[in-house]
C-alpha cells in the first residue's frame, strides 16, 4: 500500500466509524426522508389486474379471485358481458343460481325481463353492458354483505374505468345504496339523475324484484322512459 492508498484508506475508515456512530446515536432517525420514502412505495403497490387495458385482460387476470369466501363457494366466476364501448352499463347486485351455473349476468327468468325492457327502449343486450358488483354469488341467494362489496368494487371500478359509459344503471337498491354510499330508500333514490365518479346514474328496480311484483312494472318504465330521453338528448338522437 502507497501513501496516497494509505490516506484513502483511512478516510473511508473514518467515514465508516462516523456513520457507525450515528446509527448508534440516533438509529434509523438520521434518515427520515428513506423511511418517508419506503412508506409511500408499500401504500401505492399497484397488483397486475390494475394494469389492465382491456375488459378480457381484466377477467383473465381476475377470474380466479378468492379474496373473500365467496370465492371457495362459486361455481363460476361472472365478470360480465356486452359491448366494450358500451354507453349504457347496466349493475346489479350479485350473480344468483342462474348466473352462477352459466358464468353470465342476468340470464333466466330475471335475465329475459331486462332484455325485454332493453328492448322496450329500443337497446339490444349486445349494445350495453351488464355486470353485477360482486362476481361470485352469495350462498342462497343472500345480500351480499359490505365487506365483498368492498373488497369486489374495485374490479367494478376498473370495468367502469375501461368502458366509460355514459350512463349507468343500477337494477335493485342494493347496489344503488352501494354505489352510492347511502340508505336512502328506492323509492327516495328513483326519478333522479344521481353521479358516480362523473358517470351520470339512474336507479331502477331489480328484474327480479319486478317478478315478484308486477306492480313496479308501471314505475320501472318510468325511469327507462326517463332515461332513454336523457340518452337521445346526450346524443342527439330524435327517434326513441
Ligand atoms: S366476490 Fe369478488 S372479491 Fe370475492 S372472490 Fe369473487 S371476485 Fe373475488
Amino acid at each position: 500500500m502507497n501513501d496516497n492508498q494509505k490516506d484513502i484508506y483511512n478516510l473511508l475508515t473514518d467515514i465508516e466509524r462516523y456513520f457507525m456512530q450515528q446509527e448508534e446515536l440516533f438509529g434509523n432517525l438520521i434518515y427520515p426522508e428513506k423511511s418517508a420514502v419506503a412508506k409511500i412505495l408499500e401504500n401505492e403497490v399497484i397488483e397486475d389486474w390494475q394494469k389492465s387495458g382491456t375488459l378480457d385482460e381484466l377477467n383473465s387476470k381476475i377470474s380466479s379471485c378468492v379474496k373473500c369466501s365467496l370465492g371457495s363457494t362459486r361455481t363460476n366466476f361472472v365478470f360480465g358481458v356486452g359491448n366494450p364501448n358500451a354507453k349504457v352499463m347496466f349493475i346489479g347486485e350479485a350473480p344468483g343460481v342462474d348466473e352462477d351455473a352459466q358464468g353470465e349476468p342476468f340470464v333466466g327468468r330475471a335475465g329475459q325481463l331486462l332484455n325485454k325492457i332493453l328492448a322496450a327502449v329500443n337497446l339490444k343486450r349486445e349494445e350495453v353492458y351488464i355486470c353485477n358488483i360482486l362476481k361470485c354469488r352469495p350462498p342462497q341467494n343472500r345480500d351480499p354483505l359490505a365487506t365483498e362489496m368492498e373488497t369486489c368494487t374495485p374490479y367494478l371500478e376498473k370495468q367502469i374505468e375501461l368502458i366509460k359509459p355514459q350512463f349507468i344503471i343500477c337494477l335493485g337498491r342494493i347496489a344503488a345504496q352501494w354505489l352510492l354510499q347511502t340508505n336512502d330508500t328506492l323509492t327516495r333514490l328513483r326519478e333522479k339523475v344521481h353521479k358516480y365518479r362523473d358517470t351520470k346514474l339512474i336507479i331502477t328496480y331489480h328484474p327480479a324484484a319486478l317478478l315478484r311484483n308486477p306492480n313496479w312494472k308501471r314505475p320501472a318504465w318510468e325511469d327507462m322512459k326517463m332515461f332513454r330521453k336523457l340518452y337521445n338528448e346526450l346524443n342527439n338522437i330524435n327517434n326513441l
